[in-house]
Parts: C-alpha cells; sequence; structure tokens
C-alpha cells in the first residue's frame, strides 16, 4: 500500500472493532470525525521522519517514493519523533473532528473542547487517546489525532 492509508480493514482486528464501536457511536451522537490514517508502511513512515531534518530535495525524494506529495520548502518541518510507528503493523489510527458541514474535510483547529469531546467519545468506545502520551505526530497537546487500542487495565 503506497502512500496515506485510511482503510480500517488494515488495522489490528480488535482495534479495527473499537473503531468501528467509536464511529458508530459518533453517528449516534451526531458528531462526525475524519479518518486521517491507519496502517502506514516503513516507507512512508521514513519519508515523515525525514521531514524537517533533511534538505526540502531529499524529503521529496522520500515523499514522491512513498506516494505521498510534494512538500513546500515552509512545510518541510519535524512531523514526528518516531524512526518506527506503532501506525505500522495497523496498531494506531490518526482520527480528527470534521469541519460542521463539510463532510470529509478535518477540522485541525477545531476548539479544545471539541477535540476532547473526540478522545471521550473515543475512550468509551475503547480506543486510547495518546494526545498526553508518545506525542508521535503534532507534539503531545490536545490537538493529537492519535489514537490507540486501550490496554487492559
Ligand atoms: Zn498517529
Amino acid at each position: 500500500m503506497m502512500g496515506v492509508n485510511r482503510s480500517i480493514d488494515s488495522l489490528q482486528g480488535p482495534l479495527a472493532a473499537a473503531l468501528g464501536r467509536f464511529l458508530k457511536f459518533c453517528g449516534e451522537e451526531g458528531f462526525p470525525v475524519v479518518i486521517i490514517e491507519t496502517d502506514r508502511s516503513q516507507v512512508v513512515q521514513n519519508a515523515y521522519y525525514a521531514q524537517g531534518r533533511e534538505p526540502l530535495d531529499v524529503v521529496n525524494g522520500l515523499r514522491g517514493a512513498a506516494g505521498l506529495y510534494l512538500l513546500k520548502e515552509r512545510e518541510n518541518t519535524v512531523v514526528t519523533n518516531a524512526r518506527v510507528s506503532n501506525h505500522t503493523g495497523g496498531g494506531a489510527v490518526d482520527l480528527c473532528p470534521e469541519i460542521p458541514g463539510k463532510p470529509g474535510y478535518p477540522w485541525w483547529n477545531a476548539p479544545e473542547e471539541v477535540w476532547v469531546k473526540m478522545g471521550a467519545l473515543a475512550e468509551e468506545c475503547g480506543l486510547d487517546w495518546c494526545a498526553g502520551g508518545y506525542g508521535q505526530t503534532w507534539g503531545k497537546g490536545w490537538d493529537n489525532p492519535h489514537f490507540e487500542l486501550m490496554k487492559e487495565a
């Protein structure tokens, strides 16, 4: 699979099941969300890791080979601290609230309360919001889209 993968079926079974429960719950709550990325190849992760660490031509060489769109100079900033991601192998999913009235459009700058509501709905469905944890993308703040399967207590 090249480029950004958004397929639920490529996630590990228990995580796919939790995500299915979450999407159903969001539908019932009238709280639309966008799946940003599910399983991620190491080729894509390598391109993400190079971003902000290598010159733009090197980064875009990796991105092109990985099936990703090419960046502009101002976009060449660090987006991950992980050489190896839990996405690889289908162990993580990135989720974002949807812009009201714009199906499929991620609401990246949604207010904190919207992100917090999404995180609360997800955790009720067995997804662990890693916003305060791994910080693999988008820093460690409340606007981090990264979720994994909640560990057994
Ligand atoms: Zn992630």
